[in-house]
């Protein structure tokens, strides 16, 4: 049978979306009826569920995976002349939340195999004013974090997980989420439990902890009208949280639909192209992978070009993460000029994520596979 497909989409949240129309509209019409638009029942409901699947105590909605994360260093006084460990390898949220704050993020390198920190250069990293170490569970696989849990215990340093890749993911088998003194989770569209706007979440197993982050979340106001500290103003509201609810309930589902979908390119890769020229991605044989995206290796500097050709062949792909945070714009006066991060900087010369969510087909892998050993052949006839 000839393959039918012409162009393979990124990410296609409406073929998520699309079956679930009835059960949104249902659920939506539920929360206008109850006037109930913020702290509404399902806001309390999701809390619950997120808690169950992550194995904490606690769960606090709040406004997106970047205000979980800023929330979790105002809880923890993080401020001026206080370090935090991080990666320079992940998304700018990661970061921005420890400067927005008035601290210096120490950035430490990141493993090749799988992109997530190295807990090494974690150790290596601490000083008297490491306030926390912030590791990111990138693509939906966990980083290290018993290693990273035990380096921080040794030091009395707190661990705050960024899980905004990672809804669901486990390490030995103990959910993303539930090491560190806090978790911070995204709903934003393309992660794995995507709503449809922005959300977020923290977990935490500690009491005071997540008093502070609720505290935090809600204008640092206890009671009503009497502030104890300058929070801010982060909430889930009971429209997404009804939203999110109704894809909670199909998450495992579409979990397994990614890996089937990350074994499969990973199969046909392995037959199409050499592993000199593409890397496909590495299991940490602890980490149960989400697969939030598949990421590849481009080797030999052939990265930006076989992007084009895919594109140019009707394949949507995209670099997470094309400059790693320590050399954006915004941080040019800041002393992270001599930071030097070779692995990092390789990561961001050389990966490549496929198209990659449930729903993708089977047809629409073997068309993107096909593309990309089409480069590799064409190249090869070129080059003779
Ligand atoms: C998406 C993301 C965030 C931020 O989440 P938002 O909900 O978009 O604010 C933080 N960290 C990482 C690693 C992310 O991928």
């Amino acid at each position: 049978m000839t393959n039918a497909v012409q162009s393979v989409p990124l990410l296609d949240v409406s073929r998520a979306n699309e079956p679930l129309r009835d059960a949104f509209l249902e659920v939506l019409s539920e929360v206008i009826d109850s006037g109930r638009f913020l702290f509404g029942p399902d806001v309390v409901k999701l809390e619950e569920e997120v808690a169950s699947v992550c194995q904490v105590e606690h769960a606090i909605g709040c406004a997106s995976g970047s205000d979980a994360l800023l929330l979790a260093m105002m809880a923890l006084n993080i401020g001026p002349g206080d370090e935090v460990i991080v990666p320079s390898f992940t998304f700018f949220s990661s970061v921005s939340c420890i400067t927005r704050v008035g601290a210096t993020p120490v950035f430490v390198d990141i493993l090749p195999e799988t992109f997530n920190v190295d807990p090494a250069a974690i150790d290596a990293a601490i000083t008297t004013r490491t306030k926390a170490i912030l590791p990111v569970h990138l693509f939906g696989q966990c980083a290290q974090i018993d290693r990273i849990c035990r380096i921080a215990a040794r030091h009395d340093i707190p661990v705050v997980e960024d899980v905004a890749q990672s809804i669901g993911a486990a390490y030995h088998s103990r959910p993303a989420g539930s090491w560190g003194l806090a978790g911070c989770f995204s709903f934003y569209p393309t992660k794995n439990l995507g709503g449809m706007g922005d959300g977020g979440m923290l977990t935490s197993d500690d009491a005071a902890m997540a008093d502070r982050l609720r505290l935090f979340a809600a204008h640092g106001m206890r009671p009503r009208y009497y502030h104890q500290v300058v929070g801010i103003n982060s909430r889930l509201d009971s429209f997404q949280a009804a939203i999110l609810r109704v894809k909670f309930a199909k998450l495992a589902e579409a979990v397994r639909h990614r890996q089937e979908n990350a074994a499969r390119y990973s199969r046909l890769l392995h037959k199409a192209v050499a592993a000199e020229q593409v890397t496909i991605p590495t299991l940490d044989q602890a980490a149960y992978h989400v697969w939030n995206q598949y990421s590849l290796r481009i080797r030999d500097g052939k990265r930006d070009a076989l992007r084009s050709y895919l594109s140019e062949q009707g394949v949507a792909t995209e670099i997470y993460y094309p400059i790693p945070v320590h050399r954006q714009e915004c941080y040019r006066d800041e002393s992270f000029a001599n930071v030097t991060l070779p692995e990092t900087d390789r990561a961001c010369a050389e990966i490549l994520n496929l198209p990659m969510f449930p729903e993708l087909t089977a047809g629409e892998q073997e068309f993107v596979v096909e593309k990309i050993g089409e480069f590799y052949s064409q190249a090869a006839r070129s080059a003779a």
